[in-house]
């Protein structure tokens, strides 16, 4: 058998189980109304919960940045590519992080991916060493724990509880809880303040992956540890910036010393070209969108539509999560199920994701809705018209 009939021949295993992901080409920046493989659709996809990707500030933001800082960072932060832009960038997410974690310092990262990969790598580099990782975490959390020496112990979802009885049998020299604070795929919060307390009891890190909920949550938008109104030294923090905050990256923030340990030691930071200057330049201007009036309107008008799509949605075989956030799951089971029901939205206009496993567990395929403040109610029940007419039309 030659090389590309093994692969091609993993495909078709894919494509019998209706897990077949397929690329579309958008033809038009991140928005509501986005012209899609050449045709205007209504999207509710996106991560840019507060419609900032295509912000006329922002982006003057990052064309001001390229004409200061240049193109490319040129090396990695630890050889010579460290921008002043990235410097300014983490001393105002270090004071942002200050009222959550004494003595607060942040590291700019590439993406979310990589600053999860560096947090649990650099924290659980000792063989003594516990990850107890949440169930529904995010991949990139999991992929983290799996390259970290550590050990791993999954724990239920939401179940402090159970986590608090692993924690107790463990002997491990370091333990680190590690969580999503919204769940990407159910839209649900961590009973944070319950883990950070067992964590402080316990002498554990409580990793936090705000990806859903920085910017969004929060009086100012600095995310969920300001929602809770936690602090705590034991927080390690990340919050990315390619969602809500509309550019791209993200930044762990945590004690000094911590942040000073991921520098010596995280090879996600330390091996890898520093993303261009110009980006943290951008996100400065996000930054003040999000902690100014602006900001705060944009949260009150998103928090809006997320009532509205919920009164207006009545399934009756599928199931609508209890969810708050701008991330409202529709379950409707089999993969080719979603698909159908993906298939004819996309027909009518309307572009919502189906996400399958192995994103979710099986045989709860679901339709992936996402808000943003740059829907309008009008955009909201067009969508919710539309869903329950085909969940009728499918009975
Ligand atoms: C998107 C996401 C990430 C990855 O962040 P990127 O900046 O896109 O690499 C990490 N964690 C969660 C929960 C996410 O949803």
């Amino acid at each position: 058998m030659n090389l590309i009939e093994g692969v091609n021949r993993k495909l078709d295993a894919l494509a019998a189980q209706s897990l077949i992901r397929r690329l579309r080409v958008a033809d038009s920046p991140c928005a509501p109304r986005q012209v899609v493989d050449g045709r205007a659709m209504l999207a509710f996809c996106s991560n840019d919960y507060l419609g900032l990707a295509a912000h006329p500030a922002v982006v003057d933001a990052l064309q001001e940045g390229a004409q200061r800082y240049g193109a490319g960072s040129g090396a990695s932060h630890l050889v010579s590519g460290h921008s002043r832009a990235h410097a300014l960038l983490e001393e105002r997410f270090g004071a942002w992080m200050a009222p959550a974690i004494p003595q607060a310092r942040a590291l700019y990262m590439c993406t979310g991916y990589m600053a999860n990969l560096a947090v649990l790598t650099a924290l659980g580099a000792d063989a003594d060493a516990m990850i107890f990782s949440e169930a529904l975490n995010h991949a990139s959390l999991i992929d983290g724990a799996r390259l970290a020496k550590a050990g791993v112990s999954v724990y239920p979802h939401g179940d402090v509880q159970a986590l608090a009885q692993q924690l107790g049998a463990s002997s491990a020299g370091t333990k680190i809880v590690v969580t999503d604070s919204v769940f990407s795929m159910d839209g649900n919060l961590a009973p944070l303040p319950e883990l950070l307390a067992l964590c402080e009891r316990m002498g554990a890190w409580l990793v936090v992956d705000d990806a859903h909920g920085f910017g969004v949550l929060g009086d100012s938008g600095r995310g969920a540890l300001e929602h809770f109104g936690l602090r705590s030294p034991n927080l390690v923090y990340i919050g990315t910036l390619g969602k809500a905050a509309g550019v791209g990256g993200a930044f762990i923030a945590a004690h000094a010393s911590v942040v000073e340990l991921l520098v010596q030691r995280a090879r996600p930071y330390i091996y890898t070209t520093a993303a261009p200057p110009a980006l943290a330049h951008a996100l400065q201007a996000s930054l003040d969108i999000i902690e100014g009036d602006e900001g705060k309107q944009r949260r009150t008008h998103l928090a809006a539509l997320v009532s509205h799509l919920r009164d207006a949605l009545r399934p009756k075989r599928w199931q609508l999560l209890a969810s708050s956030t701008a991330i409202q799951p529709l379950i409707i089971g089999s993969n080719d199920d979603a698909l159908r029901v993906a298939a004819a939205l996309y027909e009518q206009g309307l572009w919502v994701p189906a996400i399958r496993p192995p994103t979710v567990a099986a045989g709860t395929a679901r339709l992936r809705v996402t808000l943003s403040a740059a829907h309008t109610h009008e955009d909201v029940a067009v969508l919710a018209r539309a869903l329950n007419e085909l969940e009728r039309a499918t009975t």
